[in-house]
């Protein structure tokens, strides 16, 4: 890595595409390299570049610069993730940034902003989501995990599961039920818990592609204080449909500016295999073209819809929705594409570039469950967006 890791400073008259030149510059400058392949290096690599990243200036685009982001305005956003996805660069660890943040920017209170935001906008603190648990997924209000008032503290007992990163989380940011069972949404608290707490056990849970993407929690009498909550108590629901909303957006357009460089590359691979000289292959390629067009076009459409109103709506489901699908059905013509070579996955030498395509294919399989079933976003968007009857099956969201 070379070059002085501050940026240039933007000045009030740089244009879009002397911001674009500015950023691109500080990349190519800082580039961590090529992603190493143990679990311990990636994660030591990744935060490295996040801490890179935020000194340099260029952390968080849509945050406010009070909390260390760039408050970029939407054309630069867009650039922003466009010359992210292009310099192949490590993500965010956790899934707090598209998630917890939004609502502790809404909802918390100026001592908890100066707390969590900036460490966890440089990547000091890795943050998991807790919500799920084993009789809670869809039907997320009758989750059961207690948390009973004790003075200043709140005593924390019950399970959460598929917890994204939990595995190496610093915090968790919860859904814990404070009042009744028969309360529902009504007797619902959102807790932030220092996962390194007396009481709590992480256990990681193997998926299908190998890896422990996401782990089971356990609270065991797990003291918390009061001010680790975030908003009222009894009142953390409506805090919930704004980080589930950001969930969805969060990804709409990073996923459009990664998958518009995921296309370009499995297009030359396809030449480079002389699988192009197949019209069917031509044909699935072209369709992928105007697919990954439509993201570009929908994760505008989710952006421009946070800067005018501060929320995502409804519609965030569209893009989440279009995208797993869009995902899984490239990775599966990829892996069809390759034959048996695109079986190979990345502990074999002879893999198809370090069986990415496999992996994706692997991975992806979960894209229509995480962050609302499939079926749920469709829920939502058949009654929020199009107005049609609610399912009577599901609670208020
Ligand atoms: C990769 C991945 C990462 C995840 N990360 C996290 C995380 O970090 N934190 C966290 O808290 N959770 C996480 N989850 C959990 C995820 O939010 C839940 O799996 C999801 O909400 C579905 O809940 P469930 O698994 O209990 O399935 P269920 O809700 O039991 O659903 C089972 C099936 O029934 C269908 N169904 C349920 N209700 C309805 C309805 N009303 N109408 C139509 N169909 C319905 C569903 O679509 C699904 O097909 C993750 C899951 C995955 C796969």
């Amino acid at each position: 890595m070379t070059g002085s890791l501050t940026a240039p400073s933007e000045t009030v008259t740089e244009t879009d595409e002397e911001f674009r030149a500015r950023f691109r510059a500080f990349l190519v400058a800082h580039h961590p390299g090529r992603r190493p392949r143990g679990d311990t290096e990636q994660r030591a690599w990744q935060k490295a570049w996040l801490a890179t990243l935020f000194d340099g200036g260029f952390a968080g685009p849509s945050w406010p610069r009070e909390y260390g982001g760039m408050a970029l305005d939407f054309p630069r956003q867009v650039i922003y993730q466009e010359e992210h996805a292009r310099a192949r660069l490590p993500g965010p660890q956790g899934t707090g940034l598209g998630i917890a943040a939004p609502t502790i920017i809404t909802y918390g209170t100026p001592e908890q902003k100066e707390r969590f935001l900036r460490p966890m906008l440089r990547g000091d603190e890795v943050w998991a989501q807790g919500y799920s648990e084993p009789e809670a997924g869809s039907d997320l209000p009758s989750l059961r995990t207690t948390a009973r008032r004790d003075g200043d503290e709140y005593i924390v007992n019950g399970q959460k599961v598929w917890n994204t990163h939990a595995d190496y989380a610093d915090i968790l940011f919860t859904l814990v039920r404070t009042g009744t069972q028969e309360s529902r949404q009504k007797g619902i608290s959102y807790l932030l818990i220092d996962a390194h707490a007396p009481g709590v056990t992480v256990r990681p849970l193997r998926d299908l592609t190998g890896g422990t993407h996401f782990s089971e929690i356990f609270f065991s009498d797990v003291r918390v204080p009061v001010s680790n909550r975030i908003g009222e108590e009894n009142e953390g629901w409506p805090l919930v449909r704004t980080s589930l909303g950001h969930e969805r957006a969060a990804g709409a357009m990073n996923q459009a500016a990664l998958y518009r460089r995921v296309l370009s590359e499995l297009t030359e691979l396809a030449r480079e295999r002389g699988a192009t000289a197949d019209p069917i292959v031509r044909d699935r390629l072209a369709d992928f073209e105007v697919r990954v067009r439509i993201m570009r076009y929908t994760g505008m459409r989710t952006i421009s819809d946070i800067m005018a109103r501060g929320e995502p709506g409804p519609a965030s489901s569209t893009s989440r929705l279009f995208i797993t699908a869009f995902e899984q059905d490239l990775h599966e013509f990829a892996v069809d594409m390759l034959g048996a070579d695109g079986l190979l996955t990345r502990d074999d030498e002879r893999a198809v570039q370090r069986g990415r395509w496999v992996g994706g294919f692997l991975s992806t399989r979960a894209s229509t469950i995480g962050a609302g079933t499939a079926e749920i976003q469709r829920n939502t968007i058949a009654e929020q967006v199009l107005g049609l009857p609610r399912d009577p099956a599901m609670p208020s969201r």
